[in-house]
Protein backbone atom coordinates (compact mmCIF):
# COMPACT_ATOMS: atom_id res chain seq x y z
CA UNK A 1 0.00 0.00 0.00
CA UNK A 2 1.64 3.46 -0.71
CA UNK A 3 1.60 6.24 1.62
CA UNK A 4 -1.13 7.80 1.01
CA UNK A 5 -3.44 4.96 0.87
CA UNK A 6 -2.16 3.51 4.37
CA UNK A 7 -2.44 6.98 5.51
CA UNK A 8 -5.90 7.26 4.45
CA UNK A 9 -5.98 3.48 6.14
CA UNK A 10 -4.99 5.00 9.32
CA UNK A 11 -7.92 7.80 9.23
CA UNK A 12 -10.37 5.67 8.27
CA UNK A 13 -9.63 3.30 11.20
CA UNK A 14 -9.52 6.28 13.57
CA UNK A 15 -13.08 7.38 12.87
CA UNK A 16 -14.19 3.83 12.95
CA UNK A 17 -12.68 3.60 16.67
CA UNK A 18 -14.69 6.87 17.12
CA UNK A 19 -17.88 4.81 15.99
CA UNK A 20 -17.27 2.26 18.84
CA UNK A 21 -15.70 -0.69 16.57
CA UNK A 22 -14.11 -2.98 17.75
CA UNK A 23 -9.85 -3.15 17.31
CA UNK A 24 -10.13 -6.79 15.33
CA UNK A 25 -12.97 -5.47 13.19
CA UNK A 26 -11.75 -2.58 12.30
CA UNK A 27 -8.38 -4.25 11.13
CA UNK A 28 -10.45 -6.43 9.35
CA UNK A 29 -12.85 -4.03 7.46
CA UNK A 30 -9.78 -1.33 6.34
CA UNK A 31 -8.20 -4.82 4.74
CA UNK A 32 -11.34 -5.91 3.20
CA UNK A 33 -12.08 -2.48 1.81
CA UNK A 34 -8.35 -1.84 0.76
CA UNK A 35 -7.31 -5.02 -0.41
CA UNK A 36 -10.18 -6.78 -1.65
CA UNK A 37 -12.07 -10.44 -0.75
CA UNK A 38 -10.19 -13.18 1.50
CA UNK A 39 -11.06 -16.56 2.52
CA UNK A 40 -13.03 -17.25 4.90
CA UNK A 41 -10.89 -19.72 6.82
CA UNK A 42 -8.29 -16.60 7.14
CA UNK A 43 -10.26 -14.77 9.64
CA UNK A 44 -11.69 -15.44 13.32
CA UNK A 45 -15.34 -16.18 12.56
CA UNK A 46 -17.08 -13.85 15.35
CA UNK A 47 -14.87 -10.88 13.30
CA UNK A 48 -16.53 -11.94 9.99
CA UNK A 49 -20.19 -12.60 11.87
CA UNK A 50 -20.16 -9.43 13.45
CA UNK A 51 -19.19 -7.37 9.94
CA UNK A 52 -21.77 -9.69 7.96
CA UNK A 53 -24.32 -9.02 10.10
CA UNK A 54 -23.67 -5.47 10.35
CA UNK A 55 -24.11 -5.36 6.74
CA UNK A 56 -20.52 -4.13 6.23
CA UNK A 57 -19.42 -7.72 4.50
CA UNK A 58 -20.81 -10.51 2.37
CA UNK A 59 -20.00 -13.79 1.64
CA UNK A 60 -19.77 -15.35 -1.53
CA UNK A 61 -18.56 -18.93 -3.09
CA UNK A 62 -21.03 -20.86 -1.42
CA UNK A 63 -19.88 -18.93 1.95
CA UNK A 64 -15.85 -19.49 1.25
CA UNK A 65 -15.65 -16.11 0.66
CA UNK A 66 -15.30 -12.68 2.64
CA UNK A 67 -15.53 -9.40 0.94
CA UNK A 68 -17.00 -5.74 2.07
CA UNK A 69 -19.98 -4.42 1.21
CA UNK A 70 -19.70 -1.32 -0.94
CA UNK A 71 -18.85 1.40 1.76
CA UNK A 72 -20.77 4.18 0.23
CA UNK A 73 -24.25 1.87 0.00
CA UNK A 74 -23.62 0.13 3.66
CA UNK A 75 -22.52 3.60 4.98
CA UNK A 76 -25.12 5.64 3.78
CA UNK A 77 -27.70 3.49 4.99
CA UNK A 78 -26.53 3.24 8.31
CA UNK A 79 -27.02 7.30 8.77
CA UNK A 80 -30.48 6.84 7.13
CA UNK A 81 -31.42 4.79 9.22
CA UNK A 82 -30.60 6.52 11.95
CA UNK A 83 -32.35 9.59 11.07
CA UNK A 84 -35.67 7.86 10.35
CA UNK A 85 -35.74 5.86 13.49
CA UNK A 86 -33.99 8.09 16.04
CA UNK A 87 -35.49 11.19 14.60
CA UNK A 88 -38.76 10.46 13.11
CA UNK A 89 -37.75 11.35 9.91
CA UNK A 90 -37.90 9.43 6.35
CA UNK A 91 -36.38 9.94 2.61
CA UNK A 92 -33.71 9.33 0.89
CA UNK A 93 -31.02 10.82 3.12
CA UNK A 94 -29.39 13.21 0.45
CA UNK A 95 -32.78 14.86 0.91
CA UNK A 96 -33.30 15.35 4.41
CA UNK A 97 -32.08 17.99 6.47
CA UNK A 98 -30.31 17.82 9.69
CA UNK A 99 -32.89 16.52 12.68
CA UNK A 100 -31.52 19.50 14.87
CA UNK A 101 -30.97 15.86 17.38
CA UNK A 102 -27.36 15.96 17.88
CA UNK A 103 -27.04 12.57 19.23
CA UNK A 104 -28.51 11.67 15.24
CA UNK A 105 -26.60 14.66 13.77
CA UNK A 106 -23.18 13.74 15.10
CA UNK A 107 -23.84 9.76 13.93
CA UNK A 108 -24.63 10.96 10.41
CA UNK A 109 -21.75 13.26 9.70
CA UNK A 110 -19.28 10.84 10.71
CA UNK A 111 -21.12 8.05 8.94
CA UNK A 112 -20.71 10.27 5.60
CA UNK A 113 -17.14 10.77 6.79
CA UNK A 114 -16.35 6.96 7.00
CA UNK A 115 -17.81 6.61 3.72
CA UNK A 116 -16.05 9.19 1.93
CA UNK A 117 -12.17 7.63 3.24
CA UNK A 118 -13.93 3.42 2.63
CA UNK A 119 -14.74 5.30 -1.18
CA UNK A 120 -11.50 6.34 -1.70
CA UNK A 121 -9.72 3.14 -0.25
CA UNK A 122 -12.49 0.35 -1.80
CA UNK A 123 -11.24 -2.32 -4.05
CA UNK A 124 -14.46 -3.15 -6.44
CA UNK A 125 -15.89 -6.65 -5.11
CA UNK A 126 -19.35 -7.83 -4.76
CA UNK A 127 -20.56 -11.08 -4.08
CA UNK A 128 -23.67 -11.11 -7.31
CA UNK A 129 -22.75 -14.52 -9.48
CA UNK A 130 -21.33 -14.27 -13.06
CA UNK A 131 -23.67 -17.00 -13.85
CA UNK A 132 -26.47 -19.35 -11.98
CA UNK A 133 -26.63 -18.93 -8.89
CA UNK A 134 -25.51 -17.68 -5.18
CA UNK A 135 -27.60 -18.84 -2.17
CA UNK A 136 -27.53 -18.31 1.52
CA UNK A 137 -29.10 -19.27 4.87
CA UNK A 138 -28.11 -16.12 6.15
CA UNK A 139 -30.54 -13.05 6.11
CA UNK A 140 -27.58 -10.37 6.10
CA UNK A 141 -25.65 -11.81 3.41
CA UNK A 142 -29.16 -12.13 1.12
CA UNK A 143 -30.10 -8.66 2.24
CA UNK A 144 -26.52 -7.21 0.72
CA UNK A 145 -27.30 -9.54 -2.27
CA UNK A 146 -30.38 -8.07 -2.74
CA UNK A 147 -29.11 -4.25 -3.21
CA UNK A 148 -25.76 -5.10 -5.15
CA UNK A 149 -28.20 -6.71 -7.76
CA UNK A 150 -30.46 -3.79 -7.26
CA UNK A 151 -27.78 -1.40 -8.18
CA UNK A 152 -27.34 -2.99 -11.47
CA UNK A 153 -31.04 -1.75 -12.93
CA UNK A 154 -30.90 0.09 -15.59
CA UNK A 155 -34.77 -0.31 -16.49
CA UNK A 156 -37.41 -1.82 -14.09
CA UNK A 157 -37.04 -3.73 -10.64
CA UNK A 158 -39.97 -5.27 -9.48
CA UNK A 159 -40.91 -6.64 -6.21
CA UNK A 160 -43.11 -8.97 -4.66
CA UNK A 161 -43.33 -8.77 -0.63
CA UNK A 162 -45.06 -9.82 2.78
CA UNK A 163 -43.95 -9.67 5.94
CA UNK A 164 -41.46 -10.81 7.48
CA UNK A 165 -39.01 -8.90 5.32
CA UNK A 166 -35.05 -8.98 5.63
CA UNK A 167 -32.83 -7.21 7.64
CA UNK A 168 -30.90 -3.94 6.69
CA UNK A 169 -33.90 -2.09 5.37
CA UNK A 170 -32.28 0.74 4.28
CA UNK A 171 -29.68 -1.00 2.04
CA UNK A 172 -32.13 -2.04 0.06
CA UNK A 173 -34.24 0.98 0.12
CA UNK A 174 -31.63 3.27 -0.27
CA UNK A 175 -30.32 1.15 -3.83
CA UNK A 176 -33.78 1.49 -4.63
CA UNK A 177 -34.09 5.50 -4.91
CA UNK A 178 -30.40 5.44 -6.32
CA UNK A 179 -32.07 4.01 -9.18
CA UNK A 180 -35.14 5.52 -9.30
CA UNK A 181 -33.27 9.06 -9.22
CA UNK A 182 -31.55 7.39 -12.38
CA UNK A 183 -34.97 6.67 -14.32
CA UNK A 184 -35.34 3.16 -13.75
CA UNK A 185 -38.98 2.50 -12.67
CA UNK A 186 -40.18 0.10 -9.59
CA UNK A 187 -43.03 -1.99 -9.38
CA UNK A 188 -43.69 -3.34 -6.01
CA UNK A 189 -46.94 -6.02 -4.90
CA UNK A 190 -46.78 -5.87 -0.71
CA UNK A 191 -49.58 -7.06 1.68
CA UNK A 192 -51.95 -5.06 4.21
CA UNK A 193 -49.70 -5.46 6.96
CA UNK A 194 -47.50 -3.10 5.59
CA UNK A 195 -49.72 -0.53 4.91
CA UNK A 196 -50.83 -0.31 8.68
CA UNK A 197 -46.99 -1.06 10.13
CA UNK A 198 -45.89 1.77 7.76
CA UNK A 199 -48.43 4.67 8.69
CA UNK A 200 -50.48 6.20 5.67
CA UNK A 201 -48.55 9.34 5.04
CA UNK A 202 -45.32 7.39 4.26
CA UNK A 203 -46.96 4.95 2.02
CA UNK A 204 -48.42 8.03 0.42
CA UNK A 205 -44.89 9.57 -0.13
CA UNK A 206 -43.41 6.70 -1.39
CA UNK A 207 -46.00 6.20 -3.99
CA UNK A 208 -46.70 10.14 -4.66
CA UNK A 209 -43.00 11.26 -3.99
CA UNK A 210 -40.35 8.40 -4.47
CA UNK A 211 -42.51 7.19 -7.58
CA UNK A 212 -42.98 3.43 -6.46
CA UNK A 213 -45.78 1.63 -8.34
CA UNK A 214 -47.64 0.22 -5.39
CA UNK A 215 -50.23 -2.40 -5.45
CA UNK A 216 -51.87 -5.00 -2.60
CA UNK A 217 -53.19 -8.26 -2.44
CA UNK A 218 -54.75 -10.37 -0.04
CA UNK A 219 -52.01 -12.17 1.73
CA UNK A 220 -53.58 -15.69 1.02
CA UNK A 221 -53.40 -14.95 -2.73
CA UNK A 222 -49.90 -15.17 -2.94
CA UNK A 223 -46.74 -17.25 -1.29
CA UNK A 224 -42.76 -15.72 -1.15
CA UNK A 225 -41.16 -12.68 -1.40
CA UNK A 226 -38.60 -12.03 -4.29
CA UNK A 227 -37.05 -9.17 -6.45
CA UNK A 228 -36.40 -9.17 -10.31
CA UNK A 229 -33.79 -7.03 -11.53
CA UNK A 230 -33.80 -6.08 -15.64
CA UNK A 231 -35.30 -9.68 -16.00
CA UNK A 232 -31.84 -10.13 -15.66
CA UNK A 233 -31.79 -11.54 -11.96
CA UNK A 234 -33.84 -12.78 -9.59
CA UNK A 235 -33.53 -12.55 -5.80
CA UNK A 236 -35.93 -15.42 -4.28
CA UNK A 237 -36.31 -15.38 -0.29
CA UNK A 238 -37.44 -17.85 1.94
CA UNK A 239 -38.64 -18.25 5.34
CA UNK A 240 -36.71 -21.03 6.50
CA UNK A 241 -38.27 -22.75 9.58
CA UNK A 242 -34.89 -23.61 11.59
CA UNK A 243 -36.59 -24.36 14.56
CA UNK A 244 -39.72 -25.35 16.38
CA UNK A 245 -39.78 -21.09 17.35
CA UNK A 246 -37.15 -20.00 15.13
CA UNK A 247 -37.51 -18.59 11.54
CA UNK A 248 -34.96 -17.15 9.44
CA UNK A 249 -34.73 -15.50 6.18
CA UNK A 250 -32.65 -17.36 3.85
CA UNK A 251 -32.73 -17.34 -0.37
CA UNK A 252 -30.64 -17.13 -3.64
CA UNK A 253 -29.96 -14.75 -6.52
CA UNK A 254 -30.11 -16.43 -9.65
CA UNK A 255 -29.77 -15.35 -13.71
CA UNK A 256 -30.77 -18.96 -14.74
CA UNK A 257 -33.09 -17.46 -17.61
CA UNK A 258 -35.94 -20.07 -17.19
CA UNK A 259 -36.23 -19.42 -13.43
CA UNK A 260 -36.52 -15.25 -14.20
CA UNK A 261 -39.09 -15.83 -16.72
CA UNK A 262 -40.94 -17.83 -14.83
CA UNK A 263 -40.97 -15.91 -12.02
CA UNK A 264 -41.39 -13.40 -14.06
CA UNK A 265 -44.72 -14.28 -15.46
CA UNK A 266 -46.21 -15.24 -11.60
CA UNK A 267 -45.40 -11.03 -10.96
CA UNK A 268 -47.17 -9.76 -14.38
CA UNK A 269 -50.50 -12.36 -12.84
CA UNK A 270 -50.09 -11.18 -9.50
CA UNK A 271 -50.27 -7.92 -10.02
CA UNK A 272 -53.58 -7.96 -12.56
CA UNK A 273 -55.06 -8.92 -9.25
CA UNK A 274 -54.12 -6.55 -6.86
CA UNK A 275 -55.17 -3.02 -6.45
CA UNK A 276 -53.39 0.55 -6.80
CA UNK A 277 -52.44 1.61 -2.89
CA UNK A 278 -53.79 4.76 -3.51
CA UNK A 279 -57.79 3.20 -3.90
CA UNK A 280 -56.92 1.22 -0.72
CA UNK A 281 -55.18 4.35 1.28
CA UNK A 282 -57.91 6.47 0.75
CA UNK A 283 -60.58 4.21 2.28
CA UNK A 284 -57.88 3.64 5.10
CA UNK A 285 -58.05 6.88 5.66
CA UNK A 286 -62.11 7.13 5.72
CA UNK A 287 -61.69 4.33 8.48
CA UNK A 288 -58.65 6.54 10.35
CA UNK A 289 -61.36 9.17 10.72
CA UNK A 290 -63.63 7.07 12.69
CA UNK A 291 -60.28 5.99 14.68
CA UNK A 292 -59.55 9.66 15.32
CA UNK A 293 -63.07 10.73 16.19
CA UNK A 294 -63.78 7.68 18.74
CA UNK A 295 -60.16 9.07 20.58
CA UNK A 296 -60.89 12.34 20.27
CA UNK A 297 -64.18 11.74 22.50
CA UNK A 298 -62.60 8.99 24.46
CA UNK A 299 -59.01 9.47 25.15
CA UNK A 300 -57.97 12.92 24.18
CA UNK A 301 -54.25 12.38 25.63
CA UNK A 302 -54.05 9.58 23.36
CA UNK A 303 -55.39 11.27 20.51
CA UNK A 304 -52.31 13.04 18.82
CA UNK A 305 -50.39 9.53 19.51
CA UNK A 306 -53.31 7.61 17.45
CA UNK A 307 -52.54 10.31 14.56
CA UNK A 308 -49.10 9.26 14.49
CA UNK A 309 -49.90 6.32 14.35
CA UNK A 310 -52.03 5.85 11.46
CA UNK A 311 -49.93 8.58 10.05
CA UNK A 312 -46.59 6.93 10.45
CA UNK A 313 -47.13 3.39 11.66
CA UNK A 314 -44.08 1.98 13.26
CA UNK A 315 -42.05 5.30 12.36
CA UNK A 316 -43.47 7.48 14.69
CA UNK A 317 -41.52 8.75 17.97
CA UNK A 318 -44.50 10.43 19.78
CA UNK A 319 -44.41 8.12 22.54
CA UNK A 320 -40.08 8.84 23.08
CA UNK A 321 -40.65 12.61 22.31
CA UNK A 322 -43.32 12.57 24.80
CA UNK A 323 -40.58 11.01 27.32
CA UNK A 324 -43.50 8.68 28.20
CA UNK A 325 -42.68 5.40 30.16
CA UNK A 326 -42.69 1.87 29.08
CA UNK A 327 -45.26 1.33 31.88
CA UNK A 328 -46.92 4.25 30.12
CA UNK A 329 -47.13 3.31 26.86
CA UNK A 330 -48.10 -0.04 27.76
CA UNK A 331 -51.13 1.06 29.64
CA UNK A 332 -52.04 3.86 27.16
CA UNK A 333 -52.02 1.01 24.33
CA UNK A 334 -54.61 -1.54 26.40
CA UNK A 335 -56.89 1.62 26.74
CA UNK A 336 -56.50 2.02 22.90
CA UNK A 337 -57.39 -1.93 22.27
CA UNK A 338 -60.63 -1.51 24.74
CA UNK A 339 -61.75 1.47 22.87
CA UNK A 340 -60.92 -0.69 19.19
CA UNK A 341 -58.91 2.00 18.30
CA UNK A 342 -55.42 0.50 18.18
CA UNK A 343 -54.06 -3.28 18.11
CA UNK A 344 -51.00 -4.82 18.55
CA UNK A 345 -49.07 -7.24 15.50
CA UNK A 346 -47.50 -10.77 16.39
CA UNK A 347 -44.16 -9.03 15.74
CA UNK A 348 -45.26 -6.48 19.25
CA UNK A 349 -45.62 -3.31 16.57
CA UNK A 350 -49.07 -1.01 17.62
CA UNK A 351 -50.81 -0.18 14.81
CA UNK A 352 -54.25 0.81 13.98
CA UNK A 353 -57.48 -1.16 14.04
CA UNK A 354 -59.16 -0.36 10.85
CA UNK A 355 -62.81 -2.28 11.07
CA UNK A 356 -62.88 -3.58 7.82
CA UNK A 357 -59.17 -5.07 8.27
CA UNK A 358 -57.69 -6.64 5.43
CA UNK A 359 -61.06 -6.92 3.38
CA UNK A 360 -60.50 -3.13 2.05
CA UNK A 361 -58.80 -4.59 -0.38
CA UNK A 362 -61.65 -6.34 -2.00
CA UNK A 363 -64.00 -3.45 -1.21
CA UNK A 364 -61.50 -1.12 -3.09
CA UNK A 365 -61.14 -4.07 -6.06
CA UNK A 366 -64.86 -3.30 -6.09
CA UNK A 367 -65.14 0.33 -6.12
CA UNK A 368 -62.01 1.25 -8.55
CA UNK A 369 -63.49 4.40 -9.28
CA UNK A 370 -62.89 5.72 -5.65
CA UNK A 371 -60.83 8.67 -6.39
CA UNK A 372 -57.78 9.06 -4.50
CA UNK A 373 -57.13 12.13 -3.04
CA UNK A 374 -53.38 13.87 -4.17
CA UNK A 375 -52.02 14.59 -0.82
CA UNK A 376 -49.93 17.36 0.75
CA UNK A 377 -46.03 17.02 -0.76
CA UNK A 378 -45.09 18.15 2.54
CA UNK A 379 -46.64 16.35 5.16
CA UNK A 380 -48.29 13.63 2.80
CA UNK A 381 -51.66 14.05 5.17
CA UNK A 382 -55.14 14.65 2.74
CA UNK A 383 -55.76 18.10 2.57
CA UNK A 384 -58.61 17.89 5.57
CA UNK A 385 -55.67 16.66 7.71
CA UNK A 386 -53.09 18.98 6.52
CA UNK A 387 -52.41 21.40 9.24
CA UNK A 388 -52.05 24.47 5.86
CA UNK A 389 -48.80 23.87 4.05
CA UNK A 390 -48.56 26.75 1.51
CA UNK A 391 -47.30 24.27 -1.78
CA UNK A 392 -50.42 21.69 -0.64
CA UNK A 393 -52.77 23.10 -3.32
CA UNK A 394 -55.03 20.96 -4.47
CA UNK A 395 -54.37 20.28 -7.97
CA UNK A 396 -50.17 20.69 -7.28
CA UNK A 397 -48.03 17.98 -7.31
CA UNK A 398 -45.56 20.08 -6.22
CA UNK A 399 -42.00 17.94 -6.38
CA UNK A 400 -43.64 14.97 -6.63
CA UNK A 401 -43.25 13.24 -9.71
CA UNK A 402 -46.37 11.85 -11.51
CA UNK A 403 -47.24 7.97 -11.08
CA UNK A 404 -49.20 5.91 -12.54
CA UNK A 405 -50.58 2.10 -12.20
ZN1 LIG B 1 -49.47 19.41 4.66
Amino acid sequence: MNDARAAVSRELAAELRELGMREVDIDLYVRLVALGAVRVEEVPVRVRRRLVAAGLAGERDGGTTLYASDPRSSWTSKAAQAVWTQAGKIGPIHNLDTTGVSRVDHLRERCERVSQLADALFVRQGGLPAQHRSATSDPNVLALLTAEAILTAKREIVAVSRTPRLPHVALIWQAITDRMEAGVSYRRLTDFAELLEHGLAIVRRDIYDVGVRLRVLERERYSGSWFIIDRKYLVVQDDLPLAADWRSIGGAVTTEHARVLRYASRFDKLWQEAVDARTVVSLLQREADQLLEISRSAAPNVLPWVRDIIRAGKFTNHASQQEWSPAMVSDLVQRAQQLRVLTTTSDGHVVPAYPSGESVIEAARAGADIAAEEPCPVCWEESRHCQGHPEAAPSGSGTSRSTTS
